[in-house]
């Protein structure tokens, strides 16, 4: 019997070796990793730069508390607020601890309680972030969460034109809803959460946690619907697998946090810091990023001709690497995946998420999409 909480579902794999988008099990079986880690590893698995960023640091020194000046702090919140409408960061180590900033933040700078999310969101499993989650097994069994939230459907304008008033201290928004099913509202819905933002002074939070750091194929997601967000999140790809998150936001937001408002004892570290800056030395490059952009478009349409029409692929969505299959038999499906050596995540409840590296080779691309046609064809032979 295991000595851990059975708090996940494990797979009877345990990967011990990783190469960029290529990681190997216990019995040296090889697969294509589109999973990264759940949008982690955007850079694979030991990326040379970062390992060097890792070991150079380690050297000098690893903790030091926020009680000192910390320049790789400084460098790397100048680094994620640069070229944005964005002024300050505060460091910490999840998304979940990012949203928790972000939540005490608005509550704190409002100086108003009410905070909307949406359905099928995730914000992360502290307390504030659960009870900000629009999903409720995510809250089972854990009694009264925050009364603070109001979980409006997401992608309903009218709805959310008749709760937004001047009592509400934010909007909380994923672009993207990742573990909700790799959802994207109308170019409209985003259009009416600014305004209504703009006309009532309500903090817009973005949650980028899983699509930021160029997983989209821009730094952040918002910029592809020319949102303004007041606060963004971050965690996930932001380290390259070194645990770091963030909260980043307008300069008016800077006198609500003054010392002692808010901290933690890990967050930002010199380690931390010196990892995150390497993965955006690389990933926050003009030429990256439109790369990372071709790259989605490709895998997207490559996928739409080879599986749209089958019966029980309803659709292929997503921006960027960030993409969803929802079909039936998505269970299966990824089992088949798997064993024909190719990692996938579901999202939702019946989505299939792929996930590959931002650096992942068009030939691995290829065959990661002739490893899915097959598996897609077979099941439909079998199913008729
Ligand atoms: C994963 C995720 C979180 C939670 O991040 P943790 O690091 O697991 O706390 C929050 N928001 C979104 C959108 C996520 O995908």
């Amino acid at each position: 019997m295991s000595s851990l909480f059975p708090t996940y579902k494990r797979k009877q794999i345990q990967l011990h070796k990783g190469s960029g988008t290529v990681v190997f099990d216990q019995n040296n079986k090889r697969y294509l990793d589109f999973t990264s880690g759940i949008a982690v590893t955007s850079l694979g698995h030991c990326h040379p730069e970062v390992v060097r960023a890792l070991k150079e640091q380690s050297e000098n020194i690893w903790h030091t508390s926020n009680l000192f000046e910390i320049q790789q702090q400084e460098l790397l919140a100048e680094t994620l607020v640069n070229q944005t409408h964005l002024d300050a960061a505060f460091f910490c180590n999840s998304g979940a601890e990012a949203n928790e900033a972000a939540i005490k933040l608005a509550k704190k700078y409002t100086k108003r309680n009410k905070i909307i999310t949406f359905k099928d969101s995730f914000h992360g499993r502290t307390f504030g972030s659960m009870s900000a989650t629009g999903q409720p097994k995510i809250k089972e069994g854990y009694g009264p969460l925050l009364t603070e939230f109001i979980h409006l459907p997401f992608n309903d304008s009218v709805q959310l034109k008749n709760t937004a008033d001047s009592d509400t201290a934010a909007i909380m928004l994923e672009v993207i809803q990742g573990e909700g099913g790799v959802k994207i509202a109308d170019s409209s819905f985003y259009k009416q959460v600014q305004e209504l933002c703009k006309e009532h002074d309500i903090l817009l939070i973005i949650d980028e946690v899983q699509t930021g750091i160029g997983r989209t194929g821009k730094r952040y997601a918002y910029e592809h619907f020319d949102l303004d967000p007041d606060m963004v999140t971050l965690a996930k790809g932001l380290g390259n697998g070194f645990p770091i998150g963030a909260m980043l936001g307008k300069s008016k937001l800077t006198e609500a946090f003054g010392p002692g408002s808010h901290g933690t004892t890990f967050g930002g570290n010199p380690l931390a810091c010196a990892v995150s800056q390497s993965v955006l030395n690389i990933i926050f490059c003009d030429r990256f990023l439109k790369d990372v952009e071709r790259k989605g478009r490709n895998l997207k349409n490559r996928l739409e001709d080879a599986l749209i029409n089958l019966p029980f692929v309803n659709e292929i969505r997503g921006i960027g690497l960030l993409i969803g299959i929802e079909c039936e038999y998505a269970a299966e499906l990824m089992k088949a995946l798997e064993e024909h050596g190719l990692l996938t995540v579901p999202a939702g409840e019946k989505v299939i998420r792929l996930l590959p590296p931002l650096n992942v080779t068009d030939e691995e691309l290829e065959t990661a999409v002739r490893i899915v046609t097959e598996a897609f064809n077979n099941i439909y032979t079998k199913a008729i």
